[in-house]
């Protein structure tokens, strides 16, 4: 084992999922273990089938394993009830999936609001500028009023990209996000979470393309539940050029909402 200077971000010991259906069960997970170290770029593969998107949901605190672990900071994630859950994943995850999931009513910075919302935050006149300033970061301080049906797919793709970073999540999961998009946005899309990943957003990315994950610094590929291989990217693909690089992220404002949860904290107790 290599000595590392900090403990992972999150960590699946011997994760197991059964679905159980009327006469079948079907063995999703069958012990998966994998440390996610602070600041990686992980991408996920595999065939379809071979437990991805259950990997994925039990990462993204949205389902519990049938046994394992699964610590997320130094929290045991995998023994929380439903509302421990729902409040960790408000708060410690940023998700984006392939259909963006916005909301067609709202304005762009509306949308980025979405999960400050969830997490009972008071928006208030610094939660917005904080928005207007992530819609800004990914490209979209021009659109700020616009509502998703005026946007390309890409652009909307960008608004899910800055909701997720609006509660300054552990942990950015995002399942095939350039998978309803061309390949010159595709690469658009890619260049901005590499840009994240460099200014110390973790990311655990699903995807089926090759190309896709060769913008990652890790691929980990599945087959039949099992962990098949485990490979770091060296150098991964087309790093962004030095004028285009994030620097830093807006700042995070302290959500005025309920007290987070004990133990799901930065190692000296700050936020992560
Ligand atoms: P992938 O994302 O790699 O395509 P999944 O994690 O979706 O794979 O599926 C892994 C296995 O679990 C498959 O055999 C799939 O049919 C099964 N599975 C996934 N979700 C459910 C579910 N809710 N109920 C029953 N079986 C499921």
């Amino acid at each position: 084992m290599h000595a590392q200077s900090k403990p992972p971000i999150a960590q699946v010991v011997d994760l197991v999922k059964n679905y159980y259906l009327e006469s079948v069960t079907v063995r999703a997970l069958r012990g998966v273990s994998l440390d996610f170290a602070e600041g990686d770029f992980v991408a996920l593969m595999g065939p379809s089938g071979s437990g991805k998107s259950t990997l994925l949901n039990l990462l993204g605190c949205l389902d519990r394993p049938t046994t394992g672990d699964y610590y997320l900071g130094e929290e045991n994630v995998a023994s929380m009830d439903d509302d421990q859950l729902s409040e960790v994943r408000s708060r410690y995850i940023g998700f984006i999936f392939q259909s963006y999931n916005l909301l067609a009513q709202y304005t762009v910075v509306e949308n980025v609001e979405i999960p400050l919302l969830y997490q009972g935050a008071k928006l208030n006149a610094q939660t917005r500028q904080r928005c207007i300033d992530l819609a800004s970061l990914v490209g979209l301080g021009d659109r700020l009023d616009h509502r998703p049906m005026q946007l390309s797919g890409g652009q909307q793709q960008r608004v899910a990209i800055a909701r997720a970073l609006v509660n300054d999540p552990h942990v950015i999961l995002a399942d095939e996000p350039t998978g309803n998009l061309d390949s010159k946005t595709s690469d658009e899309i890619m260049q901005l979470l590499t840009q994240l990943n460099k200014a110390g957003k973790t990311i655990i990315m699903v995807t089926h393309e090759n190309d896709i994950a060769a913008w990652a610094r890790r691929v980990v590929r599945m087959r039949d539940g099992h962990i098949e291989s485990d490979v770091r990217n060296d150098p991964p693909r087309k790093a962004p050029r030095p004028d285009e690089a994030i620097e830093e992220l807006p700042e995070v404002i302290p959500a005025d909402g309920p007290c987070s949860p004990d133990g799901v904290r930065g190692a000296e107790g700050g936020r992560i």
